[in-house]
């Protein structure tokens, strides 16, 4: 599933052609992915221009000039599919298809249709449903070392699962958490509000490289996709962590070796021997 670094890669990859860009025509062909799509959505689109293209957690959100917002969320398998023309066929899985002008075409493909769309007025879309309850964004200016060591305090969870509570920060996965706390040397079986005053300082910071780090590579990423026509959703990183079962930790001078463990139904990958 693709996590925040991979939602703002896609966002970067759509810009050139759909932000300040008019949707001459916008095609939906089916009723629905996870929900229903709102009401005459082709039309709440076709004509208008989108004025900025953001992001709110692992949301993208398209302010168009009508003063409607657009938010997409990929799901599980939604990927962008961008072709500047002589455009591919439209396939089975092609649900809605954007006619920008300069004829670039923006396609939204999603086999399994966990993806979602919807619409609502710019001005309410902090409230709403999907938005309302979550918490900052871990690179924006609200997230910062005293609300995190005051968030996490008198905790009983775990700290993996206390940074999945979207609650707590916005877009943080499974696959990321794991990284940082490898990188902070904190046991994911700690429970959050144990750690120390430092140790929940340091995660910050961590978050913020561990994220701008995977946000930078899905960039490089990006100039070999625009090279062919785009296709935007996932990205090949390395993780030292994530999926290493049975492997060395990587951790300076640690000789321990990553092992795999299921926390509220998911996997944690960490090493034991130098996160405590
Ligand atoms: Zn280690």
């Amino acid at each position: 599933m693709p996590e925040l670094p991979e939602v703002e890669t896609v966002r970067r990859g759509l810009i050139p052609v759909m932000e300040g860009k008019l949707i001459r025509r916008a095609d939906v062909n089916r009723p629905d992915l996870r929900w229903p799509f709102p009401e005459n959505m082709a039309e709440r689109l076709t004509g208008k221009v989108i004025e900025r293209l953001r992001r709110r957690s692992k949301y993208i959100l398209a302010d168009l000039s009508s003063g409607e917002t657009l938010l997409i969320h990929l799901g599980m398998s939604g990927r962008m599919l961008i072709s500047t023309g002589p455009h591919p066929e439209i396939q089975k899985h092609d649900h809605v298809v954007f006619h920008m002008q300069d004829d670039a075409r923006v396609v939204f493909n999603d086999v399994r249709r966990f993806g979602a769309m919807d619409m609502a007025p710019t001005a309410m879309m902090a409230d709403h449903k999907l938005l309302a309850s979550i918490g900052p964004e871990p690179l924006g200016n609200a997230f910062d070392e005293d609300y995190l060591v005051n968030r996490l305090a008198g905790k009983k969870s775990p700290i993996k699962n206390a940074l999945l509570d979207q609650h707590i920060v916005a877009g943080l996965g499974n696959i990321y958490v794991c990284e940082v706390l490898l990188r902070a040397g904190v046991s994911p079986l700690c429970k959050a509000g144990d750690l120390t005053v430092v140790q929940r300082r340091s995660l910050v910071p961590i978050i913020r490289d561990v994220l701008g780090e995977a946000i930078e590579s899905g960039g490089s990423s990006l100039k070999d996709y625009r090279q062919a026509d785009g296709e935007l959703g996932y990205f090949q990183h390395s993780f030292r962590a994530y999926g290493r079962e049975g492997e060395p930790c990587v951790t300076d001078g640690c000789n321990g070796k990553i092992q795999r463990i299921v926390q509220a139904g998911r996997s944690t990958f960490y090493c034991a021997q130098c996160q405590r």
